[in-house]
Parts: C-alpha cells; structure tokens; sequence
C-alpha cells in the first residue's frame, strides 16, 4: 500500500478520496545543463493514480497547497 502526503503540508491523502476534494498530480523535475540547473514544474489537468510513483511527480491536496508550492520553488 502507499501513502501519498502533500508535498507542502503534508496531509495524508484519504484511501478514496472523500467527494469535492481533489488532490493536484503534478511534476517537478530538475535538469542539469552545462551553466545551470533548470527547474521545470507542470501540474496534470486531473489525478492519475497511475502515475503517482513516476520520476519527479509530486502531490499536493488543494488549490492553496498548490500555489504556496510554486511560491516557494525557486525558479519555477
Ligand atoms: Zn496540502
């Protein structure tokens, strides 16, 4: 079993996700280039349990969550 927790406070996500509250997919991945580390930050349209575990890919479980994570990504 895996536990998802939003990657900016925390909260475990639910089993079945309780009706109205969807968590945000998104990816946050770091490339290395000869000068400088570039941060790419992308958010899916819509969860995909699927794709939870890939490379990079991080969760967060409101809109709030999600734009105080991009607040303090540097870069993004
Ligand atoms: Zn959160």
């Amino acid at each position: 079993m895996v536990k998802i927790t939003c990657d900016n406070c925390g909260e475990e996500r639910p089993e079945r996700s309780a009706a109205g509250k969807e968590w945000i997919l998104g990816y946050d991945i770091e490339m290395e280039s000869p000068n400088a580390i570039q941060r790419s930050l992308r958010f899916l349209d819509r969860w995909d349990n699927r794709r939870v575990l890939e490379f990079g890919a991080i969760h967060l479980c409101c809109e709030q969550c999600k734009s105080e994570y991009k607040t303090a990504a540097p870069a993004a």
